[in-house]
């Protein structure tokens, strides 16, 4: 009987397992808010941004985000192909118009030519997804932004951890939203952060993420507009106060994971791992194999024998206009010729070198037999 090697797993030491008992057990009452604006404080340190707001999900960070902008029916939101569901839901839900571009098949982010070429009078906002921890090119996109005045959002859900000439992804942006889903570099179960520079900007999220009720006003049960219900509990908070504290040694192991896979994997032929250029510095939150065209190695094929093998690999993200609710974008190009023939590794925090071997030599083994 092999044991199973998981895909993710979170890092839960006795930190997290206090602080979680002491919220359930102190953090009602007048104490009810004090690990979610611990949480907020020590992100915001982290990140180096001024305001931050702790939310259920990411999916409501980004719900809140594009509220705050206005983004209403009419409007389009240009975003990649390559990306999670939950990135462009909020979009629709808005009302609004995803305009799917293609990826840059390095970095597997938003191409920025491509971004240029997709606007219209009709843009309202641009999303930029930091794919598997990679970063974007932003300093492409920014200037983008700044010539045709059209916010720059950072899904930086994938990108704890990684840094970009010097600053935290998500905190370049108009704003930027981060996930502490399970399966997350750092996590609270579920939960989320929305960050921003902008204090009108954060004042409007804040608003709107406590029904409306705006922090100016006095009168109880009173809200000042319809708004939106996607607090984190206090209970979550504490555990974040948790992996906050623990966040350098998260990230560092994540870094040694991915360094060991690359280590032994860059020597192979035909296999192509996460993309970084020399400013920036990935956190590395989920390390990919895309195989060469040549190799014809598809995921397809392969899934059974990684099933057969114990070991959770899963696939990259189907493009999202090849989702039955929308419509196809066959002229992006990177973003469907990449997805078949990529992998995603296991990477939890507790991964053994053993079993980071057994991932490899699996790998080189279909790699031989494909080239052979
Ligand atoms: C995980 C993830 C999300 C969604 O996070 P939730 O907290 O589950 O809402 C959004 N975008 C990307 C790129 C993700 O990987």
């Amino acid at each position: 009987m092999i044991e199973p090697i998981p895909y993710t797993k979170p890092s839960i030491t006795d930190l997290e397992i206090r602080y979680t008992s002491d919220a359930m057990t102190q953090g009602w009452g007048a104490r009810c808010y004090d690990y979610i604006v611990r949480f907020e404080k020590s992100f915001q340190d982290h990140l180096q941004v001024p305001h931050a707001i702790a939310t259920s999900s990411c999916t409501g960070a980004m719900t809140l985000g594009l509220a705050a902008l206005g983004i209403q029916a009419g409007d389009e939101v240009i975003l990649a192909d390559t990306n999670w569901i939950a990135t462009v839901a909020p979009v629709v839900h808005m009302g609004a118009k995803p305009i799917f571009v293609d990826i840059d098949p390095q970095t597997w982010c938003i191409d920025p030519v491509q971004v240029f070429r997709a606007i219209t009078p009709k843009t309202k906002a641009i999303i930029a997804t930091h794919l598997y921890g990679n970063l974007c090119n932003m300093e492409a996109l920014l200037k983008i932004s700044q010539e045709h005045q059209i916010p720059i959002i950072e899904d930086a859900a994938e990108a704890i951890g990684s840094v970009y000439h010097g600053r935290r992804a998500g905190s370049l942006g108009t704003f930027g939203v981060f996930s502490f889903h399970g399966t997350k570099t750092m996590t609270t179960g579920e939960g989320g952060m929305f960050v921003c520079q902008n204090p009108e900007l954060y004042e409007k999220a804040l608003t709107l993420s406590n029904h409306g009720r705006a922090k100016s006003q006095t009168k109880q049960f009173w809200p000042d507009m319809v708004g939106y219900k996607f607090k984190m509990s206090n209970v979550q908070a504490a555990m974040g106060c948790a992996q906050v504290e623990r966040i350098a040694e998260l990230i560092e192991r994540k870094r040694q994971i991915f360094d060991y896979y690359q280590q032994a994997l860059t020597g192979v032929p035909g296999i192509q791992m996460n993309g970084e250029s020399p400013a920036c510095e990935i956190g590395a939150w989920m390390p990919n194999v895309v195989f060469h065209r040549d190799l014809k190695i598809e995921f397809a094929q392969i899934e059974p024998v990684f099933k057969q093998a114990q070991i959770d690999a899963r696939p990259f993200f189907h493009p999202l206009s090849s989702l039955d609710f929308f419509s196809k974008c066959l002229q992006n190009h990177h973003a469907y010729d990449i997805a078949p023939r990529a992998l995603n590794l296991p990477s939890f925090h507790d991964i053994t070198e053993a079993q980071q071997t057994r991932v490899i030599e699996l790998i080189h083994q279909l790699v031989q037999v494909h080239n052979g």
